[in-house]
């Protein structure tokens, strides 16, 4: 067994479950110690299964319930050194730190951290890999590069950011500043940037794909979906920002 869920995914909080019949990790926790416990509860498990938190970046729709959780119930962390020194993570007891490119075994998974370009002091993004299956994830990249696309090739399953219509970013409500950050090179990937990852054909192996971290202002699930439709045959589907998505098999 080798599966992956959501507890929540957007600009309000994002947490990745990652799991094999003996060990459970959860990447990025932007939820509360309260509501954590109970989007796990409703995926079928307790704080307790979890073995370690990963953390991405140090952006508080990714870490702001990490440094609570992790105390609470003494569950270690691991995390870039850039992220481990934000405030947000230095309160955090117990840290294992977390490099590019260098892979790292927790119980039955092993992890390889890689580089995105992101505006945040470390971020990372992962590939997990457990009896020769692989599942990606990136929650917030503002491109893709070719290294990006080298790390994720043999992947089955691509958790993946699909933040934003440029269309409607365009038009929305937020000011210039906040439109050109996510629109940047550093920001968040479009719709068609997700998609030209998947459309490219480096990954042959790819047969389920999850789109994430979609923006509820400037997005919606209606047009993700048409769109993916139209070029990936394989299984697809979309994590919200109240429930995620339900395990799903790698
Ligand atoms: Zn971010
Ligand atoms: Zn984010």
């Amino acid at each position: 067994m080798f599966q992956c869920a959501s507890l929540g995914s957007g600009s309000k909080g994002n947490a990745t479950l990652v799991r094999t019949p003996d060990t459970c990790l959860l990447v990025d926790c932007g939820f509360g110690l309260k509501e954590t416990q109970s989007r796990l509860q409703a995926k079928g498990l307790s704080i307790d299964a979890v073995d370690a938190i990963l953390v991405t970046h140090e952006h508080g729709d990714h870490s702001s319930g990490v440094a609570r959780l992790a105390r609470r119930f003494d569950i270690p962390v691991w995390l870039s050194r850039g992220t481990a020194l934000h405030r947000s993570c230095v309160d955090i007891d117990s840290t294992f730190p977390l490099v590019a490119e260098s892979t790292v075994r927790i119980g039955s998974i092993e992890i390889l951290p890689f580089t995105v370009p992101h505006d945040a002091r470390e971020p990372l993004q992962f590939r997990f890999t457990h009896q020769q299956r692989h599942l990606g994830l990136v929650t917030d990249t503002g491109h893709f590069t070719q290294h990006m696309l080298d790390v994720l090739a043999p992947v089955s399953t691509l958790l993946l950011e699909f933040n934003h219509c440029p269309e409607r970013l365009a038009q929305s409500r937020y000011p210039p500043s906040l439109r050109q950050r996510i629109a940047g090179m550093h920001g968040h990937l479009s719709n068609q940037q997700a998609l030209s990852v998947v459309a490219a054909g480096g990954l042959d192996s790819l047969e389920s794909l999850v789109a994430l971290h979609l923006s509820e202002e400037n997005n919606h699930p209606d047009q993700v979906e048409q769109m993916v439709t139209e070029v990936f045959s394989g299984h697809f589907q979309i994590a919200n920002q109240s429930d995620g998505f339900d395990w799903l098999t790698i």
